[in-house]
Parts: structure tokens; C-alpha cells; sequence
């Protein structure tokens, strides 16, 4: 049993893309109490300022001479405004939710997040969450760059084709347009750049524990997260 009160601890939830990371370290944060932060939404968000800048064109050449002034500028902050006091993402104020989980967005995340400069920029904002401590993060790179002493690490993966079914579900229930193949190529080539990066790659902590969710439902994660967290802390 562990000495530390799960109230101070940090959870490192990594992996693969659209493996429910969000959803599984949200769920986790309300029932410990844990305070949630979306790494993914800061490298979203300044993908989105890069975009709304001309910083990025349509080959994903980014001018990262001028992003890096430009980012001076940029003011990133969660709010809790959301349903049920979900959390949202601002930049300097105005609400960017919806688009920063546009398929623009998510086609360019990948190319802004292997920039060093950008890691060093939204690694300063996660260290000043993990500072309080008592919170769950979810990313690429939690366990193994930003909080490589993390208490508990977790790895999710689950098979491509049962990820992007499930990210199409979802879109369609929102009444998006959503298309299966795009879908899937864009989860493919996500992780093959986060995995290849120089900075920070994509990989499972020595010591992580692997969650594949190919055949889990949310209630099922939940109980396999909850034994592992009651067998170290009480
Ligand atoms: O988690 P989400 O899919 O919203 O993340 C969007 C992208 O941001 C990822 O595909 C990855 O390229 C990048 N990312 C990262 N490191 C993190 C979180 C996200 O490189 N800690």
C-alpha cells in the first residue's frame, strides 16, 4: 500500500489516438476527485492560432520562426462552462471547443506537436497543473517527458478500425458529417508521427500499465482501473 493520499497523486494516462483516453481519465478524475487536464486540447489550440495566423500551409510547412513570437500572445485557459461542468478550452477568451476537434485541426495536430518549441511551450502550462498535483492527465507523453515520476501511468491502445468505428459513431450521433476511411487514415498517420517524432515520441513507460480497450466498455475499463488503484492506495 502506498503512503501517499490518491488526492496528491499525478495519473498519466497515454496512448494511441482516439483510444477514449479523454473519457477513461475524465471518468477516473470525477470519481477520485482528481482534477482533469486535455493535453491534446493545448496542442490543439495552438494548431487552431497557427491556422487562424497563416503559420501553417496546406503541405504542413509551418513558419515556426514567427509561431514562436506569436505564442507569446496566446493566452490558452480551461474553463469550466461545459455540460455538467465540463471543461473547455479558451484562447485569450473565446471559446474554440468545436473547433480545435475540427478534421482541419486534427489533420495538422500531429506536424505542430513534433515543433521542440512547441512541447517546451505547453510542457511550461502542464508542469504549473501537476505543481498542485491530485490530477490526471491525458496525452502522448505524460508518463515518459512531463512527468516521468508520475504515480500511476497508464498505456491505451486498441485496434485501428475499432478506433475510428468508434470515433465515426460518434460524429454521426452528433449529427457531423463523418467518413470512415478519412477518419481512419487520419488516426493511422497521427500515430505513426507521434510515435516517430524526435521530441518526446509516443511510447509506453517501462512502467506503465497497457490498457487494450479493442473489446472493453466504459464500465469495464473502469473496474479493471479501479482494482489497480485500490490494490496501491486505500
Ligand atoms: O489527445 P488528442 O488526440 O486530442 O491530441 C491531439 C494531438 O496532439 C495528438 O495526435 C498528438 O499529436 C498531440 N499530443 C502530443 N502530446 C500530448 C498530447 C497530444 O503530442 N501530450
Amino acid at each position: 500500500m502506498n503512503d501517499m493520499n490518491i488526492s496528491r497523486i499525478i495519473i498519466a494516462v497515454d496512448g494511441h489516438s482516439s483510444t477514449g483516453k479523454s473519457t477513461f481519465a475524465k471518468a477516473i478524475a470525477q470519481k477520485y476527485g482528481l482534477l482533469y487536464v486535455d493535453t491534446g486540447a493545448l496542442y490543439r489550440g495552438v494548431t487552431l492560432f497557427a491556422i487562424e495566423n497563416s503559420l501553417i500551409n496546406q503541405d504542413n510547412i509551418i513558419d515556426s520562426v514567427k509561431l514562436e513570437s506569436k505564442l507569446q500572445s496566446l493566452r490558452p485557459e480551461f474553463r469550466n462552462t461545459g455540460e455538467n461542468g465540463k471543461s473547455e478550452l479558451y484562447l485569450n477568451d473565446r471559446l474554440v471547443e468545436k473547433e480545435i476537434r475540427s478534421l482541419s485541426v486534427s489533420s495538422r495536430v500531429s506536424y505542430i506537436a513534433a515543433l521542440p518549441l512547441v512541447r517546451n511551450y505547453v510542457d511550461k502550462i502542464l508542469r504549473l497543473y501537476g505543481e498542485r498535483r491530485g490530477v490526471v492527465m491525458d496525452g502522448r507523453d505524460i508518463g515518459t517527458a512531463v512527468f516521468p515520476d508520475a504515480e500511476l501511468k497508464i498505456f491505451m491502445t486498441a485496434e485501428a478500425k475499432v478506433r475510428a468505428e468508434r470515433r465515426y459513431n460518434e460524429m454521426i450521433a452528433k449529427g457531423e458529417e463523418a467518413d470512415f476511411q478519412k477518419i481512419l487514415e487520419n488516426i493511422i498517420e497521427r500515430d505513426y508521427i507521434d510515435e516517430h517524432r524526435d521530441t518526446a515520441p509516443l511510447r509506453m513507460a517501462p512502467d506503465a500499465i497497457l490498457l487494450d480497450n479493442s473489446h472493453m466498455s466504459p464500465e469495464e475499463q473502469m473496474e479493471w482501473i479501479s482494482q489497480k488503484i485500490s490494490q496501491k492506495w486505500n
